[in-house]
Formats: structure tokens, sequence, C-alpha cells
């Protein structure tokens, strides 16, 4: 029986192993904690930590070599640790529901959506016309515009936002007592993300839903939650109330931790990330008795002999750490300092000019336009970041740059010549000059190849090197992307998420290349490697002279790179411009809208700029302004009517807006967005 004045959760001293090589291996090192019904409870931490066990052992879905040690898990005052069949199937269905990051795996793709909600009213006793009637009200419940419409289609008809409405849809029906979000719009763009966020706030406070948010992006914790846990090696070693843990911080590595997040409008030539040293230990690893200490730049004897216990700071805030008062005080992995400043110089050549490049495509019979004439250009040295949601063209336009797709029309210029379309009639310094880091390493690394010969035959392949002179080069390639000589003789599936992304990056630099196109390089990393990489290439830039095109849906992260940044919208350059000017005001009605959605560790961005639907298919895109169809400031007839051009609307910074820039400053003075563009 469950109780409905107990806690929506509480485990108590929880302790999970995983069975590895005839061992039990501690995954959860007795974590402790509360969620009082109708609260929401974030946990944080790096890959490894212990937060999707958590969840997987609060659920009864954990692996079959792992096991609940000791310790009790009380879901609305039932005890679920021992529960097997039929018990446990009843506390899925009733009062425990879970939404997954990626919303196509909730899904069965061959049963329509009407369908697949209804089941779970079904299971829960209701007749088939009555369970069909309460899925359409689920559907509706979660700002699905035509519900009746969308009951009838299957899955992959469907976009991610929708398909993740859906899912929630179907983790509410049962009104359960606990909802567990695991990562939940990490897949989804920032608007819809959003949107997403949005929607689960509005149910939680009309469903009085407790959740346990599990989540890597501290700025959606900050948004969502109430009260935040820090986890780290399976401890649970800070928690609090949410803006007190991340403005006040007690423990050495949530410290750390907000420390790696560009922020506050911090810049890569204003000083360098943090990082936190070291790696999150493995499984196997014996720990000292603060789970941290191996990485703490405080740790003292007592850290390595007595554990810590948890101590409160306020009634609410604790800190599993010996010198918690001193946790502030961390010192700085990585020096703030900067080498010597790289100047861009606009007056020379430029690196690569674009000249109107364009790209139509013909899909099932239909013309899709991906890019409709983009101008621009990079110069040596610098960093232009890309931004737009998915089908803007970003992929689009990396691709034509690099001749894996040819334009439709326009050209491309590299130091002054017009490169072949195609990547086969290229010549090899062609190749060497133009390279790209993708988001995910493994798709350019053989798996079956030792990091020394991928990196030995990048080095003959595009700077034609061999013999010893390649063995001396590998060296300072190494050294060039911090990596341990001891790593070349490992393959990348033994690596790190973050060694294998420097290993793609040095296979990147073997040929000296000029610019490299830089594809959301740190969107599947921790923060921690996503700042040590990010640093990496900032010293690589400063060193070598190197330009990035620097793609990624991370604002935070294109604010901190970039030089200047381009928006693309529909395929269409909505604005361009320095970095500082493009994020803060006056800016782009789109890039307003964009800057909003970003929910931040500051708690900025809550008043965003909704945008009303998404992205229109690019086989039919609107007429006049492309963006008129979302656009909160749309003027009328004239953004239906005449698309606006691209202008110089002061010096270095273009819009394509019908509204003047004079009047935008206007209109985007007021506080609002002027906090949420600068808490980035
Ligand atoms: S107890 Fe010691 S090692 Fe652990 S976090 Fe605190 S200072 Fe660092
Ligand atoms: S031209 Fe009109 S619709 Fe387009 S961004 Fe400007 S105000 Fe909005």
């Amino acid at each position: 029986m469950t109780d409905g004045a107990a806690p929506a959760l509480q485990l108590d001293d929880l302790k999970v192993a995983y069975r590895v090589r005839g061992k039990d291996r501690p995954v959860l090192r007795g974590i402790s904690l509360t969620i009082g019904r109708g609260e929401s409870y974030g946990l944080v931490g790096e890959s490894g930590c212990g937060k999707s066990t958590t969840a997987l052992a609060v659920v009864g879905y954990l692996p079959s070599n792992g096991r609940v040690i000791s310790g009790s898990i009380r879901v609305a005052g039932r005890e679920v640790v021992g529960l097997e069949g039929n018990a446990l199937r009843r506390l899925r269905a009733k009062d425990l529901s879970m939404v997954y990051q990626n919303p196509g795996q909730a899904l069965n793709p061959s049963i329509r959506i009407g369908d697949q909600v209804a089941e779970v009213f079904r299971i829960g006793g209701a007749q088939h016309a009555d369970a069909l009637r309460r899925a359409q009200q689920a559907l509706g419940k979660v700002q699905i515009a035509d519900p009746g419409s969308v009951m009838t289609r299957y899955p992959h008809q469907l976009s991610g936002g929708m398909q993740q409405r859906v899912v929630i849809a179907m983790a509410l029906a049962s009104d359960p007592a606990l909802l567990i979000l695991d990562e939940p719009t990490t897949s989804l763009d920032a608007t819809i993300e959003a949107e997403v966020l949005d929607l689960i706030q509005h149910l939680q406070q009309e469903f009085h839903s407790s959740v346990l948010f599990i989540s890597h992006n501290l700025g959606v914790i900050a948004k969502m939650c109430e009260r935040v846990g820090v986890l780290y090696a399976g401890r649970l070693v800070e928690e609090g109330p949410v803006q007190a843990v991340l403005n006040e911080p007690r423990h050495p590595y949530t410290v750390g931790l907000l420390r790696c997040v560009p922020r506050g409008g911090v810049r890569k030539d204003r000083g360098r990330l943090d990082t936190i040293p070291g790696f999150m230990a493995s499984i196997e690893e014996q720990l000292p008795p603060c789970v941290f200490a191996d990485r703490c730049a405080l740790a003292q004897e007592i850290c390595r002999t007595e554990e810590p216990p948890m101590h409160w700071v306020t009634k609410d805030h604790g800190s599993r750490c010996h010198f918690h008062e001193k946790a502030q005080d961390l010192p700085r992995v990585m020096s703030s300092e900067l080498g010597k400043p790289l100047i861009v110089d606009r007056a020379v050549t430029p690196l690569l000019k674009v000249d109107d490049l364009a790209k139509r495509f013909n899909q099932h019979g239909r013309q899709i336009t991906a890019l409709a004439g983009v101008s621009g250009a990079i110069w040596p040295g610098e960093t232009l970041g890309l931004v737009g949601e998915s089908g803007s063209g970003k992929t689009t336009f990396a691709q034509t740059l690099l001749g894996l797709v040819s334009p439709s029309r326009g050209t491309v210029e590299l130091n002054g010549r017009v490169l072949p379309p195609r990547l086969f009639d290229r010549t090899q310094t062609d190749v060497r000059v133009l390279q790209i880091v993708f988001q995910n390493p493994d798709s350019a690394l053989n798996r079956r190849h030792s990091v020394r010969r991928i990196l030995r035959r990048a080095l003959k392949k595009l700077a034609g090197i061999t013999g010893a002179t390649a063995d001396k080069r590998l060296v300072e390639l190494t050294g060039a992307v911090r990596l341990a000589q001891r790593y070349l003789n490992v393959r990348p599936n033994q690596l790190s998420g973050g060694l294998k992304q420097r290993v793609a990056i040095a296979r990147a630099f073997a040929g000296e290349p000029r610019l490299v196109i830089c594809d959301e390089p740190t969107s599947s990393l921790d923060v921690s490697v996503q700042a040590a990489i990010l640093n990496l290439l900032v010293e690589l830039q400063a060193e070598r002279k190197v330009a990035y095109l620097f793609i990624s849906h991370d604002l935070g992260v294109v604010r901190y790179i970039s030089d200047r940044i381009a928006v693309l919208y529909l395929g269409r350059l909505m604005e361009v411009g320095p970095a500082e000017v493009v994020f803060g005001a006056p800016h782009h009605p789109y890039t307003e809208a964009l800057l909003s959605a970003v929910p931040t560790i500051d708690g900025g961005g809550r008043d965003r700029i909704k945008l009303a639907g998404e992205i229109p298919s690019a086989a039919a895109p609107p007429t006049g302004c492309v963006f008129h169809t979302r656009c909160h400031r749309f003027l009328g007839k004239i953004c239906e009517e005449v698309e606006p051009p691209l202008v110089e609307v002061e010096a270095g910074h273009q819009m394509s807006c019908h509204i003047p820039l004079e009047e935008l400053r206007r209109l985007q003075s007021e506080p609002r967005e002027v906090a949420t563009g600068e808490a980035l």
C-alpha cells in the first residue's frame, strides 16, 4: 500500500553494486535523499557518477549484473527493494513513470500514437472507447495542437519535440506519485527544449507531480528544480536548495563543475575555462574515504583516512567535505591568464569566402532548399560560430564547404581560389587545409587501429610524411593536443570520450589545416572534459593561427569561443556579426528568441520568448521573411510579402529584418531581453 502523506521518494543509505569480473563493484555508495510531495529534485553529476543507476534502481530496472546491496527505496511510503513480478509491475503502472532522453526509443514505431497512449489507460482498467477518449484528452494536456490527427499518426511522423510530448502524456496518464525525467530534453533544439521544459513545469503545477529530474545541464536544473543533489562516484556530495548550491557551492566538486561552464559572458580572450584534474574513477578502482580526494586540490591527510560526514551549512544545505567552508577557495587548475592575444586581420584576403551558396535537394519528389544563397567569409585565425535550430542548414553548409555535397549554385573560395565543388576533384592541399572534427569522434576513428596507426595514416595522407619524420611529428602532434604518449598503443574504444576527441583533433591537425570545421565537438562530453577541449582548441588557434567554423547548439559555448557569429534559419543568414554584438541587444528577432530559450545557471532566461510552432519545412518555406510565421516582432504584410535583404546595420554587423536597428534597440531595451542575453 502506498501512503498519500509519505514523501514521493525516500532513499535511505542505498547501496548498489554491479558484478564485474566476478566481484561486486560499488556504484551507489549509500545514497540518502527525500523528495517531498509536489517537489522537483534535480540530480546532477558527470558520466559514471551514478545518476542513471539511481533512477534504474528506483524503477527496478537495474541491469542483470546489478543489485541493491543494502538500504531502502520507498516510493510514496512503500518499500520497493525486493518487489518482484506483479507487485513491481503494478508499482510501475501506477506509482512511477519514467521519461528517457530519446523519445523515439520509448515509442513503438509500428503502433499509432493514439493506441499507444490509450494502452496506458487500458492497463489502468479503462474500456477501449474510454481509453481512446482519455488518450486524446491527455495529448491535449501536453499542448499538442491537433490531438485527433496526432492520434492517427506513427511516431516517425512526429518531430522529436512532439514525440517527447507524447511520452510525457503517457508518463502522466497514471497520475504517478513520482515522475522520473532522465535527460528528457538533451536531444532537442534549444527552442523545443524550452517549450518542453515549460510544459513540464506547467503540468507539474497542474498535477502536483513529484519529480526526480536527472540532467548534466546545470541551467536546466536551475530552471526546473527546487532542490538539487550533486553525485560523485556514487556518493551524494552536496545537497540543498538549487540557488544555494549553484550560487554558494560548498563542495569542491560542485565548485569545479560550475567553473567549467562558460557563462557570465566569459570569452576566450578574457580567460581560460577551468577544468577538474584527472578522471572519474572507474568502477573497478578502490576509492579513498573521500571519494573526490584524488581530484581535489584542497585534499589533506584526513580526507584519505576519514570519510567526511554530511556537514549541514544551513538546515537544508549540506556538503560532504571536511573543509566545506573553504570550498570556494579551491585553487584553479588552469591559470586564467592568457598568452598573447591573436589579432584577426580582416584587411587581408579571407581564408574562406562563400558567395551565394545554395543547395536544393530532391526528396521524395519534393524540392528541399537546404541553403538559399549564403555569402560570407572567414579570416585566418578567427572563429566563426554557426548557430540555428535543426533544419536551419548548418550541416549542409559544412558539407558543402568540405565538398561532400555539391552546391546547386554559388562558389567556395579558399585563399582566393575557387575550390572544385566535389571533394573528389580537390587537390591534396585543399583536403589538408580544410578539415573537420565531428561531434562523435568514433565516426572519425577506425576502431580496429591503434591511436599510433590512426595518426600515422593521417600524417601520411594529409602531410605526406612517413618513417622517422612521421614518428617525430607524431610526438609533436600528441604533445600539441596534450595526449600522453602511453595512449599511442591503445585503440579508440579503450579511451574516454574526451581522450577520443583529442585523438580526432590530432588527426584533423596532422596536415597543418588552415580551417577546421568543428561540428558540435563537445556536445557529447561532460562539462569538465568540454572545458579542457575548448581550452585546447583556443590554444591551438593561438599557436597556429588556424580558423574555426564552430557549429554548436550550446550558445554559451559558441559565445565563449567565437569572434563572430552567424545565425542561420531555413538556409538563410538572419544575422552575422561580432559575438558580443550578436549576443548583446539589439539583435535579430530570431537570435533574440534563441537567446531567451536558454536556461541559465544564474536563473536568466525564465521569461522566454515563445516562438510559434516549429521550424517550417524547407520544402515550402514561408513567403517574404521566412521567419514571419514564428516571429514575435512580426510587422504585418511587409514581412509576409517582402524578403528582407541581409544588410550591414552597423560596422561588421549584418541583419535581415524589416525593423530598423534603432527600433529594434528600443524594442529590445526592456530589462527582460538584456538580462537573458547577458546571463549566458
Ligand atoms: S573532504 Fe577533502 S578531498 Fe574531499 S572534497 Fe573535501 S577537501 Fe576535497
Ligand atoms: S522581417 Fe518581420 S518577420 Fe522577419 S524577423 Fe523582421 S519583424 Fe520578424
